[in-house]
């Protein structure tokens, strides 16, 4: 089986990191290829208790509205989804405010 650790920290990149690029005004096709991806985590993340947790979650979180809205707002759904895994682990909450700097534009000197 795969080092959860290292996937996680690796997804959270790759999630993090496209978020903050999703433009603030997605094209109907950015929209849903953004909607495909998230959806498919359920289905296909290698960790099969982390899957079905995310899946949980996304039934009473839908990330609909949020990737509708774009980057903003999809950034801040993403945060709290991971501020969720980091809360069941026991792990500090990331201030959601810090995210642009974290995952775009660098923090300031
Ligand atoms: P990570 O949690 O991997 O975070 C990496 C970096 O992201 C941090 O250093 C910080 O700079 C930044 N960050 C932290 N929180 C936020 C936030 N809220 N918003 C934005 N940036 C943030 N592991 C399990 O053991 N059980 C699970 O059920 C589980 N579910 C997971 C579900 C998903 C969808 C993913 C992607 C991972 C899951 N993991 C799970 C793995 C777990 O979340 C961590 O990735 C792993 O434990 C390594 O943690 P870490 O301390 O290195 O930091």
């Amino acid at each position: 089986p795969p080092d959860v650790e290292r996937l996680g920290r690796h997804t959270w990149t790759f999630l993090h990191t496209t978020a903050s690029y999703f433009p603030p005004q997605p094209s109907q096709h950015q929209k849903s290829s953004m909607l495909g991806l998230l959806r498919a985590l359920p289905t296909l993340y290698p960790c099969g208790v982390c899957a079905d947790h995310l899946g949980e979650y996304m039934k009473t979180h839908p990330p609909e509205a949020a990737v509708e809205k774009g980057r903003e707002a999809l950034e801040g759904w993403l945060c709290n989804v991971h501020n969720e895994v980091n809360e069941r682990l026991g792990k500090d909450k990331f201030n959601c405010a810090n995210v642009p700097q974290r995952w775009r534009d660098g923090w300031a000197d």
